[in-house]
């Protein structure tokens, strides 16, 4: 258990599919030297197969007992797909414009499609996924190593690839599958939250560009800020696949305002909400059905009166509102330990042997 946790939520009924979190996650962080196939964000249609294919049935997490689950790898050419690039230097000699592998599944293949039957009630919506720092990690469970460790300055998982031998316990123990390797290095790889920026008081790379303004960020025990008061305050952000157990410290308000659907003269069935509760129910736990109550009743509350704390706090009428980081506490928190303030806390990241060496691979290889 960390000392404070840093949670992100995200309000689905926000996200417009951009992929601005995703492309401002990967030129930051996996355009290159093995981690080509990675998605530390990535954004999926709902319903939808996601990313890696079928991850929700990949295994990891823990049962009732508490006892790790069995879980599999997923692989480059099935789950995964093979990242591919485009001929674009050979279209001035007039070459026809086609990747350079046939490619058969990748990230955001199944981009907007739905269920149910057109116009009547189909439904879809985006889910944007990182890795969701949990407090009980699959990963750090899987591990034999003891190469997955979790921050006590604000329980942020990373992995300490001087450790890390490259067994891959934890992807198969990651339910989320949110753990990747990287056969450059032959080494696990993950979303690290941007703690470089965090700890100068900045947001993830993915909250500061997200377009929707659809992310919070902030620690869980800050009763002022918005993350406490969406998850605690009024409980209408919930963790994904709560059954899976790990205590997931990324949070999502549920999709809720969908148009309703029509009947077969086209005329709205009043009342009727496209996408099904037990689709909700299944994603976010049975908790989701209450959330749902306390948005729509603040949302009228809202309409007749004028007032609600919780509608203003979900409009964000200011992006920089959104997040409540504390660069203090960080230079705090290092001095306390001994350690220049400006560095990052914890180097076990960033001054592995392996990691300073990746930037020497050659340019465009992908795993
Ligand atoms: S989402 Fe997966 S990779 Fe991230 S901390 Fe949880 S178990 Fe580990
Ligand atoms: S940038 Fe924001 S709105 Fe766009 S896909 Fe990502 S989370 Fe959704």
């Amino acid at each position: 258990m960390s000392q404070r946790q840093l949670a992100m939520v995200m309000d689905l009924n926000k996200c417009i599919g951009c992929q601005t979190c995703t492309v401002s996650c990967k030129t930051q962080w996996t355009n290159r030297n093995g981690r080509e196939y990675m998605y530390w964000n990535n954004v999926e249609t709902y319903p939808g197969e996601g990313y890696p294919k079928k991850w929700q049935e990949l295994g990891g997490g823990f049962d009732e007992a508490g006892d790790l689950k069995a879980g599999v790898v997923p692989s480059l050419q099935g789950e995964y797909g093979v990242p591919w690039d485009y001929n674009h230097d050979e279209l001035a000699s007039g070459a026809e414009f086609k990747p350079h592998v046939d490619p058969k599944w990748g990230p955001n293949w199944d981009e907007d499609e739905g269920a149910g039957d057109f116009p009547n009630d189909n439904y879809f919506f985006y889910i944007p996924r990182i890795c969701n720092h949990c407090t009980n990690p699959g990963c750090l469970s899987a591990c034999p190593r003891d190469a997955i460790f979790k921050r006590d300055q604000d329980g942020v998982v990373l992995v300490d690839l001087d450790r890390c031998q490259g067994y891959r316990y934890c992807i198969a123990g990651c339910p989320y599958k949110k753990i990747y390797f990287n056969p450059r290095i032959s080494k696990s790889e993950k979303c690290i939250l941007c703690f470089p920026r965090i700890e100068k008081g900045l947001p993830p790379a993915c909250a500061q560009q997200c377009v929707g303004r659809i992310r919070f960020v902030g620690f869980l025990d800050d009763e002022e800020g918005q993350v406490y008061k969406l998850v605690k305050k009024f409980k209408v952000a919930l963790p994904l696949r709560p059954d899976y157990g790990t205590e997931s410290n990324v949070y999502y308000v549920p999709p809720t305002e969908a148009p309703p659907k029509f009947d077969a003269s086209g005329k709205i069935i009043e009342g009727s909400t496209r996408i099904p509760p037990e689709v909700l129910e299944k994603l976010f736990g049975k908790e989701v059905h209450e959330a749902a109550r306390t948005l729509r009743a603040e949302m009228k509350k809202r309409k007749e009166t004028g007032e609600s704390e919780l509608m203003d706090l979900l409009i964000a009428y200011k992006h920089e509102d959104m997040f409540r980081l504390d660069n203090n506490y960080y230079a705090e928190y290092a001095k306390s330990k001994g350690l220049p303030a400006i560095k990052p806390v914890d180097e076990r990241y960033l001054s592995g042997k392996y990691t300073s060496k990746m930037k020497f691979f050659a340019k465009g290889a992908h795993a």
